[in-house]
């Protein structure tokens, strides 16, 4: 039967563009990728502008392959998602960023506590069983509720807002705070604010990209701010590269910021020598 299976693969594979042809190949390997050890989590730290401390990390999933090398999360992800892998992927991702949190806790010389941001995809939120998830992986790990944030972009709520409401109201409810990702790429973003409830937004960094040469970007961003600020919501702006950014970010009263500016994505061990 096995070899039957893969001359009907092969058969197939000719009719088929290349571009399915390595999606299929992504997903069979992604199967068994993280028990070979080949994701990994890295970990890029938040600031905070008014002090300029760092207070978290935003956790993010990494794929070495073992025959192409570094494979973006931007094509395995969606690969991830659209076969489903992502519904056992999901929780181990959340489970390991809970347990790697425990361990930055008592690393700071400050004692201040430090949050882990965990991006949920819509797939994990459609399934319905994310607040149980979460609620075994901080159980688990011992990591308190308010230390994990979760991230979702807004397509994973556009649809089907009201079970995304619950869902979230539920996590939130537990202690666990829930960030909108990519916000203001949506046409919908502001309307959604008024449904869907969430304690942060995070600019894009397509508009944090122009903000120092486009005006228009930066009166967008200064109106989030505000808007976000008048709703009691936290503003995080990503992609902060330059220093110019950085400041005029300051300047508007942005809550927290993250970028290569600021430090890249850097393993767990790595991070952990940030924390002293
Ligand atoms: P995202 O959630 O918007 O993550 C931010 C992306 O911006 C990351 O790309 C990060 O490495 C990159 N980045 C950080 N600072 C800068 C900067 O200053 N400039 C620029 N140009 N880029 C910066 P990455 O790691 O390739 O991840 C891409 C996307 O894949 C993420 O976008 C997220 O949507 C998704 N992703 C990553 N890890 C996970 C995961 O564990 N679960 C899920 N569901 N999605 C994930
Ligand atoms: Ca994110
Ligand atoms: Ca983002
Ligand atoms: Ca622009």
């Amino acid at each position: 039967a096995k070899v039957a299976g893969k001359n009907c693969y092969r058969f197939y594979s000719r009719a088929m563009d290349q571009a399915v042809e390595r999606r299929v190949h992504l997903e069979h390997e992604l199967r068994g990728a993280w028990d070979r050890g080949e994701l990994s989590l890295v970990y890029q730290p938040v600031y905070r502008l008014s002090d300029g401390m760092m207070v978290g990390a935003e956790a993010l999933l990494r794929w070495q392959h073992p025959q192409q090398g570094l494979v973006a999360p931007s094509v395995f992800i969606d690969v991830a998602e659209q076969s489903g892998l992502i519904e056992t992927l999901g929780p181990q991702v959340l489970r390991t960023a809970c347990r790697d949190a425990v361990g930055w806790q008592g690393a700071r010389a400050s004692g201040e506590p430090m949050f882990v941001s965990v991006n949920v995809s819509p797939r994990q939120l459609r399934t319905g069983d994310l607040p149980k998830v979460v609620s075994e992986s901080l159980a688990d790990t011992g990591l308190p509720a308010r230390h994990l944030h979760i991230e979702l972009t807004e397509t994973a709520v556009i649809g089907d807002e009201v079970h995304a409401s619950a869902l979230l109201s539920q996590l939130r409810t537990a202690g666990v705070k829930v960030w909108l990702d990519d916000f203001g790429t949506g046409f919908s973003g502001l309307s959604h604010l008024r449904r869907v409830p969430v304690d942060g937004v995070k600019i894009d960094r397509s508009f944090i990209a122009d903000v120092l040469r486009d005006p228009d970007d930066l009166a967008l961003t200064t109106a989030i701010i505000a808007m976000a600020h008048s709703l009691g919501i936290t503003v995080v702006a990503e992609g902060v590269e330059r220093e110019g950014q950085y400041s005029i970010l300051r300047e508007r009263g942005c809550d927290l910021a993250q970028g290569y500016w600021l430090g890249h994505p850097v393993s767990n061990e790595e991070f952990m020598t940030l924390l002293h």
